[in-house]
């Protein structure tokens, strides 16, 4: 059976793109007695692109700490805070921010006309009714959560996304401009998530033409920003990871992304410094990947945290593994059908106390 997906209906790209936002939702601006929600990432909180939101009227400033990655709780706590703003559904929610904050946009979304706890709805096309219109301004590249039918939550007893098309953004606004000022470290773990999509998308066994089509264009943006220091580079990335995610949409991502859930489930390590740790052991699957990403890790003066499992208790390192094994298209794509024999827990295991 093929999948018949959806896509973000509308995007606006360029320097400068964010000056066009009011404009935009002004259009969805449909109820007299309504608002928009902006959530913002609280790094943005007193600096320059607080001031320059378009916020009007009864409008809510919703400032997200993302210090860790998006829990259920947290998205539940922030939906009780909206209905208790107002009893009106807001004409629309803007997320501003990197990939957490995206995520945070894309659950309130949804959870606003849809009941119970956001942790209900962790797994495949759970949600029964269409969110409120929502949209995302990046500031940070790599992830592809613009573009992607999933928000990753970590619930109670697992990190699932809510993935169904009412998921996706409405509208994303693509300005490169809003990279400026992202520090070097957190620019590349991000990044390389990006790349980290490519590699595994176009190495696996899923791939298909239409995932090759724009994985390749976007490991081609990736090198002339991690390796050639291209002047447009920031321009660069945004569509590095705007492709990369359209390229695991119709294909899947592989083992790193398996063995980054395991470290982030178990030790809260958050998703793109999780990628690179695990990508950096997996030269016996990716060889050339993990050889030019080293290359990248050099140029940027990258070190990476090591001995992260030295001191980890059996339980917890059996429930990393189990973590990871769980995640069967990504070991499917990443080995094949007959994965399982080729990836048993000891080896899984194995992976991990080396990290
Ligand atoms: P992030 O959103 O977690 O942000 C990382 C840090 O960068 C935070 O401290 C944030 O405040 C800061 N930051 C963001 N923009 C900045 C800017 N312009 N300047 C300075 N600091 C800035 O990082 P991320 O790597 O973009 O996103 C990771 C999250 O995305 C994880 O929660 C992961 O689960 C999720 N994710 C989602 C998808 C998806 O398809 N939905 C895919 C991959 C990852
Ligand atoms: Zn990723």
């Amino acid at each position: 059976m093929y999948r018949n997906f959806s896509i973000v209906p509308k995007i606006m790209f360029g320097r400068g793109s964010f000056n066009q936002l009011g404009e935009v939702i002004g259009e969805r601006r449909i109820h007299a007695d309504s608002f928009f929600v902006f959530v913002l990432d609280d790094v943005f909180l007193g600096k320059p692109l607080q001031s320059r939101l378009p916020m009007h009227g009864k409008d809510l400033l919703l400032p997200v700490n993302v210090a860790d990655e998006p829990k259920t709780s947290y998205i539940d706590s922030l939906v009780l805070k909206i209905r208790e703003y107002s009893s009106v559904v807001p004409d629309g929610i803007v997320g501003i921010g990197g990939g957490s904050a995206m995520d945070i946009a894309k659950a309130i979304s949804l959870m606003l006309t849809n009941p119970g706890s956001s942790a209900d709805y962790q797994g495949w096309d759970l949600i029964k009714n269409p969110s409120v219109y929502h949209v995302a301004v990046p500031t940070l590249a790599g992830t592809g959560a613009e573009i992607s039918r999933t928000a990753i939550l970590t619930g109670p007893v697992k990190k699932l996304g809510i993935n169904s098309d009412y998921t996706l953004f409405n509208q994303i606004v693509l300005d490169p401009e809003l990279l400026a000022g992202v520090p070097t470290d957190q620019w590349f773990y991000t990044g390389m998530d990006c790349y980290i999509h490519d590699i595994e998308s176009l190495h696996g066994t899923y791939i298909n033409e239409f995932s090759k089509s724009y994985g390749e264009k976007s490991l081609d943006l990736c090198r002339q920003v991690f390796l050639e220091d291209h002047p447009d580079k920031d321009d660069k990335l945004m569509m590095a990871s705007y492709f990369g995610g359209m390229s695991i949409a119709y294909s899947q991502v592989g083992a790193c992304h398996a063995l980054s859930y395991g470290l982030s489930y178990v030790l809260g390590i958050h998703h793109g410094i999780g990628c690179c740790i695990a990508f950096d052991y997996l030269e016996e699957i990716y060889p050339q990947g993990v050889r030019e990403f080293r290359m990248m890790m050099d140029k940027h003066r990258i070190t990476l945290p090591r001995k992260l499992t030295a001191n980890m208790s059996d339980e917890a390192l059996q429930l990393m593994v189990t973590t990871a094994l769980n995640l069967v298209p990504l070991w499917e794509n990443c080995l094949g059908p007959d994965w399982q024999k080729l990836m048993s827990r000891e080896r899984c295991l194995g992976l991990f106390k080396r990290m």
